[in-house]
């Protein structure tokens, strides 16, 4: 990896990761098997105060959805140190696992074994600066690549350099358009009862805390979403409202599950479904059409996303015939039972619109049954969770902001509206050759080609209840990515032998950002460990 001719700078690192989670672990976990190969130079950039997993989601009895068994190393090098088996080991519990005789441990368990590997890895010489964001990156002088931090603890901004770069940064929280106004002004009185799914266990004691002390009960919140984020949330809140006295009257406190689909669906976690995660499946991902591609992620989809778990189905279930039984008991003997929280799934649900009442400090949405139409004005929520998901496209900013660098990859602010799609490196050759524009611009590599556009179900009295596919045309500034998930300079640029652009001596790689080229496990942890191996295999091969 070193060349050895960029001396003049005091620290060049030879790799710098953005983010510290899961995928740059294991990478780390890889290079350090490598270390007399390298000379070790290498940060990663985490903008937590220290080593976090998905914290906001770490709520008690959360199980993980996957085998141990792939977890940071095994199925890459399952004699590696960084195995959960050897986190067990460590911790003395390996036989008290066995014993429990399932595969998926807790994610508490699983967040503790990650911190635990991130802590191995440091004893090894990887540094990590913590509490620090990334804010910039650049090319340098000498075909190197600037990173700038932020110190988040006090705003001071650091700059490094670097020979390679991995972007690892994960999802950001997806929120539905209504609400994006309330999200995007923090200062306003309808943020404190706003809360995505990824901040839920740091935020919802204080929300409740306040609603409960400055409202009149019962309360209503609304979690919208279908999805796992979304049944965890709402059987936790039934929980936490149940130790809140719900008042006087015979209603007790609401949680309403707001729906999109007609019902959970459950996610398929079936033994031939399964294989569509395993690490060989990549190849035949990246090497299919885009079509093909397309294909494949609409077939699959209800593996992982709007999806949940069969067990987390049937134990909302559970609580939500439970709360019939004692409605029917109620009603039958006139008995005055103690409210209950009471969970309702409104399925079917569209938001055309959702305002804030600075008096009740409710939101207030409209809703509309897209199966029959029917529309509900009026309707108040104390608080809101959004349980939306995830996106996975903000990293490109930077890329687009850095300017000389972005250009390397065809990509730069003056075309910020046009979305970035990656596309196997092997498209570039039938691209380039259908290229009439100077192959140095910018914008040489905009395709036109007809591309799908969601657009959520409309409204209107005779819409169909279902979300619409539409094809436009759209234009959209490809990016080039490799097998070994580094990003390829444009074609105009002269490719050197190690794969880098001329005068561009840095190489990009990025992680858990490519599904749509490498196929489903990407945002997951099922090929997380064979992943590092790549990308190490990479950093280190100049051929
Ligand atoms: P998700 O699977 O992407 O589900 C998002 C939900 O939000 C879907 O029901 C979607 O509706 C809905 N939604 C998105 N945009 C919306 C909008 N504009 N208006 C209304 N509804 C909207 O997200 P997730 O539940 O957070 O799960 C993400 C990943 O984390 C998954 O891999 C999941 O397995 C994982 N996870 C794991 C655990 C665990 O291991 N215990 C816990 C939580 C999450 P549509 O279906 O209509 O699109």
């Amino acid at each position: 990896m070193s060349t050895g001719t960029e001396s003049t700078y005091p620290a060049v690192y030879d790799l710098i990761g953005i983010g510290f989670g899961p995928s740059n672990i294991a990478i780390s976990g890889a290079l350090v098997e490598k270390w007399t190969a390298l000379s070790n130079r290498v940060l990663f950039i985490e903008k937590h105060p220290s080593f976090q997993w998905h914290p906001g989601m770490l709520l008690p009895g959360a199980q993980m959805q996957i085998s141990f068994m792939k977890d940071l190393a095994t199925l890459r090098s399952p004699q590696s140190p960084l195995t959960f088996v050897n986190y067990l080991h460590s911790q003395g519990r390996l036989s008290a696992f066995i014993n429990r005789g399932s595969l998926t441990p807790s994610r508490k368990e699983f967040a503790d074994y990650l911190g635990w590997a991130a802590r191995y890895v440091e004893a090894q010489g990887v540094n990590v600066n913590y509490g620090q964001e990334v804010v910039a990156i650049n090319e340098s002088m000498d075909g190197l690549i600037t990173v700038t931090s932020i110190t988040l603890a006090d705003g001071k901004l650091n700059s490094f350099i670097t020979r390679n770069l991995v972007v690892s940064p994960g999802g950001r929280a997806r929120i539905p358009n209504v609400v994006v106004p309330f999200i995007k002004e923090p200062s306003i009185v309808a943020r404190s009862t706003l809360l995505h799914s990824s901040e839920y266990k740091h935020r919802i004691g204080e929300l409740l805390e306040s609603i409960t002390s400055e409202r009149q009960r019962p309360l209503r919140i609304a979690v919208i979403g279908g999805g796992q984020s979304a049944a965890e949330v709402t059987m936790n809140l039934h929980g936490l409202l149940n130790d809140i006295p719900a008042g006087d009257g015979p209603i007790g406190h609401q949680v309403d599950m707001l729906l999109r689909k007609g019902s959970l669906k459950p996610s398929d976690d079936t033994p031939f479904s399964n294989e569509i995660f395993d690490p060989e499946v990549t190849n035949d991902w990246f090497s299919t059409s885009e079509q093909g591609r397309e294909r494949i992620m609409a077939e699959y989809k209800a593996t992982n996303y709007s999806v949940v778990n069969p067990r987390t189905i049937d134990a909302l279930y559970e609580i939500i015939y439970d709360q019939e039984v004692d409605e029917a008991i109620g009603a039958r003997d006139s008995t005055v039972f103690t409210p209950h929280p009471r969970i309702t799934i409104r399925s079917h649900m569209h938001i055309p619109s959702l305002k804030y009442d600075t008096g009740s400090k409710k939101f207030v949405f409209t809703l509309q049954n897209v199966r029959t139409r029917e529309v509900f004005e009026n309707e108040s929520y104390d608080a809101v969770v959004c349980a939306t998901g995830y996106q996975r496209n903000s990293w490109t900013k930077m890329l687009r902001a850095s300017d000389r660098l972005g250009k390397r990859f065809g990509i730069d602010d003056s075309a910020s509206d046009i979305p970035i799609k990656l596309v196997p490196f092997a498209q570039r050759v039938a691209d380039t050759a259908n290229l009439d524009q100077p192959q140095d611009s910018p914008l040489s590599s905009v395709s036109s080609t007809p591309t799908s556009v969601v657009t959520t179900p409309p409204i209107s009295p005779g819409a169909e209840n279902v979300v619409k596919q539409e094809s436009s045309p759209t234009e959209v500034v490809k990016l080039y990515i490799t097998r070994n998930y580094r990003l390829l300079p444009m074609a105009s640029t002269k490719t050197m032998q190690d794969g880098s652009a001329e005068g561009l001596k840095a190489r990009i790689y990025i992680q858990g950002l490519e599904e749509s080229t490498h196929g489903l496990s990407d945002t997951l942890l099922s090929v997380v460990s064979c992943r590092a191996g790549e990308v190490v295999d990479d950093l280190l091969n100049n051929d």
